[in-house]
């Protein structure tokens, strides 16, 4: 260990401490006074917890801001903190869950923290072709918390690829090609390894790191072997001139911690007198008149406030919550919203369809060697003390790879692999999906994605109920197609598995056979499996589309190229809702370009030279 540990743990006046502990996410059986020292630790480590650098969250709103944002997730904000640079303008960042505990700053904690308060726990419902094992339900979880989702996912850093952005402008959306979107990548972006990826595509000084984690299990090395061996390719950078194969990701993280992009773009501007930010404030509704929107209702530690907003309010609540919002605002489906009891203020039949999300299945296999827990006293002491070594990383959910299947050629590739195992965390309370255990031996998943989903599904109200749940049918896996990209992945992951390289680690399946699958199709069949990825589905968390950006001529379209909602003065959404079809890739970073693009289309149309 080479870090300097002298250094004495800064006192403040208003440390952080909130928010659920590790013994509220771990099980007893790690030992509960290790649990306690390491919290601990991390809590009080400028670093890590940052317990000095926190903003500390309003009490009580003004009555007016000149914007307003609602939601604190990765598209929400980028836009509060781009127009707090404005010094003249003033800005509520409202968000409905609270701040961000110390121990979801830990890569290793990737999903510990879900399932629990500071996750939506949101889930699909009617499915006829996805989650059928679960009675055709899938869990979607979502980020309730500063940092939204991205307290929460994997941080793997990848932009899609260019021709993703070329359909966005054959649907009509001028002005989103990929020599329009790149500029706003690289304005967010302060790459770590300009050398080792290009300064072509990549660039320094922004405000979201991106780097490579300290650390990698041996096991990540020999997944790239395996992938040379058997001609599937390695690549230095997805987002560089080779764009299939298989590599070490990059991460939105800085020296080994997560960096949510709340803690990014927001937290560091603490300084800032003209940034508010609400937390556990719930948005209840924009207020609209005369169809502009004046403002928002709210529900902030259980009383209701309604806040003017004097130039414009942003929606940035995500996938699932922007079109909820936006229903019971009063803008939706005519018919619908009457059925809910709703006043009309503007029929926009989008709002909620075009729902889509990548769609996975994995696969289990077991090492022959035996599992040893990568938590333990070392490597927690290494942690807190240098941000190395296991629990800088997520173990092998930072490999990937991304491949093309017969429906299309590697210059717009369709299947994405992902990897899990090796993790450094401790025994959850609560399962973690990917981190399957098989006996005593350890386990690895890998997993097929199809990144070019042709099903759509829709988002409608329960009721007008704003604390409700929304209905969300998923219709993931519907289409023959999107079937059959998944399977082409999983012949991909066993090509990998059969590789010499693999043999000499021992590598077995592990797969319980289906009894429903095995009934109709022999069992490791191309059917059985595609029977499989419907009845055992592992729905991907990359949700988009449902408020989606199009020309005034698509009766679907919610907002145009600006991200300014149809019919609605004054309103813009700024999320992954308002991509018309999602990135062929993980889409953190694209999201945060969306952000970007909503600042900047905000500070033109009000005037501010750049
Ligand atoms: C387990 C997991 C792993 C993932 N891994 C990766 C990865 O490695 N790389 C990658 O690129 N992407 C990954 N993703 C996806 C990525 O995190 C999301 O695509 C992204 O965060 C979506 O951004 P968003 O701004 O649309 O929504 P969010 O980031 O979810 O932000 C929305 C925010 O709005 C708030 N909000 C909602 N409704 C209201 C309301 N009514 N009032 C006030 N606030 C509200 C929410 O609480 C939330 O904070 C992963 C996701 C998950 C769940």
């Amino acid at each position: 260990m080479s870090c300097d540990v002298s250094k004495p743990i800064p006192i403040c006046l208003a440390p952080y401490a909130g928010g659920p502990q590790l013994t509220d996410v771990c099980s007893a059986n790690n030992g509960i006074l290790f649990l306690s020292i390491l919290n601990t630790f991390l809590v009080a480590n400028p670093k890590i917890g940052k317990p000095c650098e926190r903003i500390r969250p309003i009490r009580e709103p003004e009555d007016s801001y000149d914007f307003i944002v609602v939601g604190a997730g990765a598209g929400g904000s980028i836009v509060a903190s781009r127009l707090s640079e404005i010094k003249d303008w003033n800005v509520l960042l409202v968000e409905a869950g609270p701040d961000e505990p110390a121990g979801s700053e830990v890569p290793s904690n990737l999903q510990l923290y879900l399932g629990g308060e500071l996750d939506w726990q949101y889930r699909t419902t009617n499915e006829s072709y996805a989650c059928l094992s679960t009675n055709g339900s899938c869990y979607w979880p979502r980020g309730k918390n500063l940092g939204g989702t991205t307290l929460h996912h994997g941080m793997a850093y990848h932009r899609g690829h260019a021709k993703d952005y070329e359909r966005w402008v054959e649907m009509g959306n001028k002005g989103w090609g990929w020599e329009d979107v790149l500029p706003y990548y690289l304005k967010s972006e302060d790459n770590t390894e300009i050398g080792r990826v290009s300064a072509k595509y990549h660039a320094t000084g922004g405000l979201n790191t991106v780097e490579r984690f300290p650390y990698q299990p041996e096991f990540a090395w020999e997944i790239l072997n395996a992938a040379n061996e058997t001609g599937l390719g390695v690549t230095e950078d997805l987002a560089g001139d080779k764009i299939t194969g298989f590599t070490v990701a990059q991460t939105i993280s800085k020296d080994g911690v997560r960096l949510t992009t709340y803690r990014a773009f927001v937290e560091r501007f603490r300084e800032r007198k003209n940034i508010h930010v609400a937390i556990n404030a719930h948005v209840t509704k924009v207020n609209i008149e005369n169809r502009k929107a004046i403002g928002i209702e709210m529900l902030m530690n259980g009383k209701k406030y309604n806040v003017y907003a004097k130039r414009e309010v942003i929606l940035a609540a995500g996938t699932i919550n922007s079109p909820q919002l936006m229903m019971l605002s009063g803008i939706g489906p005519k018919e619908h919203l009457e059925s809910m009891n709703i006043p009309v203020v503007l029929d926009l039949p989008g709002v909620g369809e075009n729902l889509h999300n990548h769609q996975s299945y994995g696969v289990d296999f077991t090492l022959d060697e035996d599992y040893h827990p990568e938590l333990n006293r070392e490597s927690a002491n290494e942690y807190v003390k240098c941000q190395k070594g296991p629990l800088s990383s997520t173990g092998l959910a930072q490999v990937t790879g991304i491949l093309a299947s017969n429906f299309t050629t590697n210059e717009d590739p369709d299947i994405q692999i992902f990897f899990a195992g090796y993790q450094a965390v401790c025994n959850p309370k609560l399962d973690i999906g990917d981190l399957g255990n098989h006996g005593n031996k350890t386990s690895v998943r890998f997993t097929s994605v199809n990144i070019q989903p042709t099903s759509r599904g829709r988002i409608t109200l329960k009721s007008n109920d704003p604390l409700d749940h929304p209905i969300i049918w998923s219709n993931d896996l519907a289409t023959a197609h999107d079937r059959s990209v998944v399977v082409q992945g999983l012949k991909a992951i066993f090509k990998l598995a059969n590789s010499e390289t693999m043999k000499k680690l021992g590598l077995k399946l592990k797969h319980n056979v289906i009894p429903q699958c095995a009934e109709k199709h022999e069992p490791y069949s191309e059917l059985y499996w595609e029977c499989a990825i419907s009845w055992n589905t592992r729905p991907e968390n990359h949700q988009t589309g449902s408020t989606k950006m199009g020309p005034p001529n698509d009766p679907l379209a919610v907002v145009d190229a600006r991200l300014r909602v149809y019919g609605v003065q004054s309103l813009r959404i700024a999320d992954a809702a308002v991509m018309p079809t999602v990135v062929s890739g993980n889409p953190v970073a694209s999201v945060n370009m969306v952000g970007e693009r909503a600042a900047d289309f905000i500070k033109q149309d009000w005037g501010v030279k750049q």
